[in-house]
């Protein structure tokens, strides 16, 4: 079986390190599957990267065919179907959104220049640096020769948190909640669905009768689950968010009836959403293809919720703006 080429972009960082050995494993196209992967960081990380190539040779990982290990986009991201866009400059204290939104930017102008020019046109991105959602549509603005649907942000993350915050506060095991749709973007609007989830079969607010409950602390605890695992951790998730990464990844390459949550192009949405923004919707596989779903009626809270989250996200491209390409 021909190998699968899969490029990771900070390379060097803890999500990397939590994501490239579970690729290494087989934990995504399965055990039978050989791999290839690229491992890109900026020049003075690639020790630490060669330090994780090492690893991976002593980890007895018979599917690892090879393991690149780069700061060459040229190199990196040439024969790859994958790409996780990982790699980003952290937000220091005291920074303001607007200040990392122009200071990541131009990583994934670079990178969706590369794309453009190096990517197979069946490649799938996932973007994680963050603020994700931006940085996809900077990203997909440089690679117009590939599909927009292939270009996806990680909301899969937010999405465990609501089921688990759920769990966790019914006191059920987390298999019995369903998938909690996430809209808007990653970031501190985002908007949980606590309406259409279900626990045991039932709506989330029979199994939970207290509104108030699910409308504020819900919707802060899920809102603001990373900063206090960056609080308690000192270090941001980075095992959650691989893991996060890794299912957004399998909902891409293998079609199945889970619903997800994922940060895609909301170009034809159902929802009134701004059509230029990546904006995360649920959504599912429908006739072979990934749809949004649609027709969940949503009420006046959620929608307001939801508007606010868009115009961030308008905002954030607005900031942008002289990073974005082509109309797309
Ligand atoms: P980290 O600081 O441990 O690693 C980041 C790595 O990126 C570093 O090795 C750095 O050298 C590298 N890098 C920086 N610029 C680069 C470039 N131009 N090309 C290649 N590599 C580059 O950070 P981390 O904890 O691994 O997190 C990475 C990103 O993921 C952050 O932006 C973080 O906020 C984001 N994140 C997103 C989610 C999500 O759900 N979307 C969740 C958690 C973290």
């Amino acid at each position: 079986m021909p190998a699968r080429c899969v490029s990771v972009t900070g390379a060097a960082g803890q999500i990397a390190y939590a994501l490239v050995f579970r690729l290494a494993a087989g934990e995504l196209f399965g055990t039978n599957q050989p791999i290839r992967l690229r491992l890109i960081d900026l020049p003075d990380m690639l020790p630490a990267v060669e330090a994780v190539r090492m690893e991976i040779e002593d980890a007895n990982c018979p599917l690892v065919e090879e393991i690149l290990v780069t700061s060459d986009l040229s190199i990196g991201f040439q024969e790859s179907t994958l790409f996780f866009l990982i790699g980003s400059k952290p937000r220091n204290a005291g920074m303001e959104r607007r200040d990392l939104l122009r200071q990541n930017g131009p990583i994934f102008v670079t990178q969706g220049k590369a794309l453009e020019q190096w990517a197979s046109q069946e490649a799938r991105v996932i973007v994680v640096g963050n603020p994700c959602n931006t940085n996809c549509l900077i990203a997909a603005s440089h690679a117009p020769r590939l599909p927009k649907e292939n270009f996806i942000s990680l909301m899969r993350l937010d999405e465990n948190r609501a089921r688990s915050l759920l769990a966790r506060k019914a006191g059920v095991p987390l298999s019995s909640v369903s998938p909690v749709a996430i809209f808007g973007n990653h970031s501190s609007t985002m908007v949980p669905d606590f309406l259409h989830a279900t626990i045991d079969h039932r709506p989330v607010i029979e199994v939970i009768p207290d509104r108030r409950w699910l409308e504020e602390e819900f919707f802060s605890l899920v809102q603001q689950r990373g900063a206090a695992i960056l609080q308690k951790r000192g270090k941001s998730s980075a095992a959650s968010a691989a893991a996060a990464a890794l299912q957004t990844a399998k909902h891409l390459f293998f079609p199945s009836k889970e619903e997800f949550s994922a940060g895609i192009f909301s170009l034809g949405n159902p929802y009134g959403i701004d059509q230029n923004l990546i904006f995360s919707f649920p959504c599912k596989w429908q006739e072979g293809q990934r749809q949004i779903i649609r027709d969940l009626e949503l009420d006046p809270f959620l929608s307001t919720k939801i508007r606010l989250s868009e115009r961030e996200l308008q905002e954030e491209r607005a900031c942008v703006e002289d990073f974005l390409h082509a109309q797309l």
